[in-house]
């Protein structure tokens, strides 16, 4: 057993904290780095100015769960070496580059927890780029973290329990919510009813939402068919279909979003195989129940391997913590990984409901037309990459990148990857699996030139 262990930890939410609270007990002193100003992660995010809020206010129902974990960081926070608004922006070998403020520089480790989390899945379709649209994430940042809504009247789309949820936060929040706009028909709710013997709580809460934010005067619509939001420098209004028939809303702000896609390029940049998950519809690390990766002493925890949601990241990292003691020869106790593993195979059983109830909308790759900007980084519509799928014979995704420039902007195919795949795969009627994935390169998000040269010169 060596004394020099030194493990990063990438991410300070809910997989992160808990993994570095087993390292800490067990007397190693982790390394934590997050981009964000502090910890807590996307769900259990902080205000970056102290308000009048109270945990209740920001965090609802979860309000215990946010100020449990929390105080757990706040106790280990002299036990660990805590670089917060820091990028990891490389993984090599068993170096990680990482930018904060003005500079570059290189952590060594020797064991590598990653619990980088999850985005918003974006679809494009007609007048997503105009002022005012969010994605659903982002609208709920500018809440949780400013204290302030997205606009005056604003419609939330898409699919997936983060629609509604952000859309009450909003109504208790004293913003006007002139819609919900659900992709999925009423009957893929019915789906629910299947996890009220595991999950009871959590689908009350998911109904509770609902049946207020109607009570409150907001029309929900399910099955809908986004046709295309309206303004040109500031949105005006939404158009969409329902039962075949055409409806149009004002407002002057939409948040919109299709469930959540993993981060995995650290993953993919430290060597981790992947695997392609269906029900995600998206390639993941490959990582056993303890998180453990096809590169030794490389884990990962929580959504950054495939969604889940914050109670099982809050588990998959100490889940993780503990595989990284166990592989280094420390003893742990066999009942508690046990009793970890148990619940979060539940979780995993909770996730088919909710993607039956809140699934992928299958038909948008096929529906949306040609004029739409899929890549904005690299300003690319859905028709160019079509003609080049057809024209230049293209199956796979890294080759679209190379003939097109899809994925090749500023966010790296963060944000358009996934609308690329299912655009190449629907064009030539292949599973979504068989185009591939985006091989991440370094770094994984921009940087400026002169942190570079800096950093190299340091
Ligand atoms: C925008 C958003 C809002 C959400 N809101 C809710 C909600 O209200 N309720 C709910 O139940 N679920 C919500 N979810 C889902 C929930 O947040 C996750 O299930 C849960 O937070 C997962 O925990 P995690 O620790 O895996 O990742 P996260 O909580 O996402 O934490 C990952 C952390 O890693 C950091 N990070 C990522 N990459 C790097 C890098 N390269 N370098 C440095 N740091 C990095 C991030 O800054 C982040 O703090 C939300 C998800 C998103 C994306």
């Amino acid at each position: 057993m060596s004394d020099a262990l030194r493990p990063l930890i990438v991410g300070a939410g809910p997989a992160g904290i808990r993994a570095a609270q087993v390292l800490v007990d067990a007397g190693l002193r982790p390394v934590v780095v997050d981009e964000a100003a502090s910890g807590g992660g996307q769900i259990y995010r902080q205000r970056l100015v102290p308000d009048e809020r109270t945990p209740r206010d920001l965090y609802g129902s979860e309000a215990g769960k946010a100020t449990a974990l929390h105080e757990a960081f706040a106790r280990i926070r002299e036990r660990i070496d805590y670089f917060p608004q820091t990028l990891v922006w490389n993984v090599r070998g068993k170096t990680a580059d990482v930018a904060d403020g003005g500079r570059t520089r290189r952590l060594d480790f020797s064991h590598l927890i990653l619990a980088t989390g999850a985005t918003d899945r974006v679809l494009p379709f007609r007048g997503w780029t105009t002022p005012g649209v969010f994605t659903l994430g982002g609208a709920q940042i500018a809440l949780k973290s400013q204290g302030c809504a997205i606009g005056e009247q604003v419609v939330f789309l898409g699919s997936g329990p983060l629609l509604y949820l952000v859309a009450w936060q909003y109504v208790k929040a004293g913003a006007q919510v002139a819609a919900v706009l659900d992709t999925a028909p009423f009957s893929a709710k019915l789906h629910l009813l299947r996890g009220l013997l595991s999950q009871l709580g959590v689908v009350m809460r998911g109904f509770r939402y609902a049946a207020q934010l109607m009570a409150r005067g907001v029309s929900v619509h399910f099955g809908v068919e986004p046709d295309r939001i309206e303004g040109e420098t500031q949105v005006e209004g939404i158009v969409w279909h329902e039962r075949g028939k055409e409806h149009r809303l004002a407002c002057n702000a939409v948040g919109y979003g299709f469930a959540l896609r993993s981060e995995t390029q650290l993953a993919d940049l430290a060597g981790c195989r992947f695997i392609f998950d269906g029900r995600d519809r998206a390639w993941r690390p490959e990582r056993d129940m303890a998180g453990r990766t096809s590169v030794p002493g490389v884990y990962i925890a929580g959504d950054g391997a495939g969604i889940a949601g914050a109670d099982a990241a809050e588990l998959a990292g100490e889940r993780a913590g503990l595989a990284l003691l166990e592989d280094t020869g420390r003893s742990v106790d066999r009942a508690r990984i046990a009793v970890l593993e148990r619940k979060l195979a539940a979780v995993q059983r909770f996730r088919d409901v909710l993607e039956a109830a809140f699934p992928f909308p299958g038909k948008w790759a096929s529906s949306a037309t040609d004029d739409v900007l899929l890549c904005r980084c690299e300003e690319i519509t859905i028709g160019q990459v079509r003609a080049a799928v057809r024209d230049q014979g293209v199956h796979e995704l890294n080759r679209l990148k190379a003939l097109t420039r899809v994925g090749m902007g500023r966010c790296q195919g963060r944000m358009c990857a996934g609308a690329a795949a299912e655009i190449l795969a629907a064009t030539h009627g292949q599973p979504l699996e068989d185009v591939g994935r985006l091989r991440a390169q370094p770094p994984i998000k921009p940087l400026p030139l002169e942190i570079m040269v800096d950093g190299e010169a340091a």
